[in-house]
């Protein structure tokens, strides 16, 4: 896999960052671009002709058409933050450049906040990051391979059958020129027909091409229309074979990743969402340049999620 000049792009410096997004006015105004790229749209009428209203907190918008009064945050995950927009820009580029998972307490390091905070910070932007990602359904020629991560219990059960371990479906989806380009890991009730057939209803488009290490499981994608083909190594071990072998190295990644940045027990308990950020910044890793500006505009597309909701359950809100 060429990986070469991805890991070695340049990134937004700290310095450059500093000198784009120090400021409130200045996040404001990033803000406002990640939420109206083409000017201001009322959300109730649709209206683009607005006046402002300064209060203590936040800048109001005023629809001269139908007078609803708007902010930049509302209706989005920042809704109703009291917290400044600098601290929010801070998190995104942190999250952004983060080569693997970031746990909660990182963020808290450098913006300054409590660990509590820091905490629904970086849940709220990874909640972001799964919405935008949720809807994208893989196609073309797909590999999946089944994963599992977390910890084992003493005499326990080892390997796909522990009860321990957080069981995934690891999907890459390749280009015509056989390079990885979009990744989704899932977790998975089981390695059972029927779960790995309603994950690929969920993820994969109808008449999409899936390569297998044949599991038997995972004829289950042919119920949702996809063409399944279970390789056969001849002779070579399956993971020698240069597609199985790229999965391999990703997952290897990831694995690498999450096991350095969170506890077993956090990680089963949101590892949705921690596998979501992963893949979404594999997604985008061709341009490290533009992803600081990305994830506002995911978050700011993104419906409100209450912290009680995102602490309850990944899959609530
Ligand atoms: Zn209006």
């Amino acid at each position: 896999m060429p990986q070469s000049k991805i890991e070695y792009q340049a990134g937004l410096s700290l310095t450059q960052f500093t000198e784009q997004y120090g400021t409130e006015s200045q996040c404001e105004a990033a803000l406002e671009k990640a939420r109206w790229p083409e000017g201001f749209r009322c959300p109730r009428c649709g209206g683009a002709h607005y006046g402002v209203i300064h209060d203590r907190r936040r800048k109001r918008y005023r629809c001269k058409n139908c007078r609803h009064q708007t902010t930049l945050t509302a209706g989005s995950v920042f809704e109703a933050t009291k917290l400044a927009l600098t601290i929010w820009f801070q998190a995104n580029y942190m999250l952004s450049l983060a080569k693997t998972g970031l746990p909660a307490l990182a963020p808290k390091r450098q913006p300054g906040v409590s660990y509590r905070t820091s905490w629904m910070i970086h849940h709220k932007l990874m909640h972001a990051m799964q919405q935008r990602d949720d809807h994208y359904l893989l196609g073309g020629l797909v590999q999946i391979d089944d994963a599992y991560l977390g910890f084992e219990l003493s005499g326990g059960q080892a390997g796909r059958g522990s009860e321990s371990k957080v069981l995934f479906v690891a999907a890459v989806e390749f280009n015509e020129k056989r390079r990885p380009i979009h990744m989704r890991m899932s977790r998975v009730s089981g390695f059972t027909t029927r779960a790995i057939s309603s994950w690929a209803q969920n993820h994969v488009a109808a008449g999409t091409t899936v390569i297998t290490d044949g599991l038997a499981c995972f004829a289950g994608v042919t119920e949702a229309g996809c063409k399944h083909i279970a390789k056969i190594a001849g002779g070579r071990k399956l993971n020698e074979l240069p597609l199985f072998q790229c999965l391999n190295t990703i997952l290897g990644n990831a694995k690498t990743g999450i096991g350095g940045a969170y506890h077993a027990f956090l990680f089963s308990k949101y590892s949705n969402r921690q596998l979501a950020e992963i893949a979404y910044r594999f997604d985008r890793r061709f341009n490290l340049k533009t992803l600081h500006q990305r994830l506002p505009i995911a978050a700011v597309s993104c419906p409100p999620c209450l912290e009680r909701l995102l602490r309850s359950a990944e899959s609530s809100c």
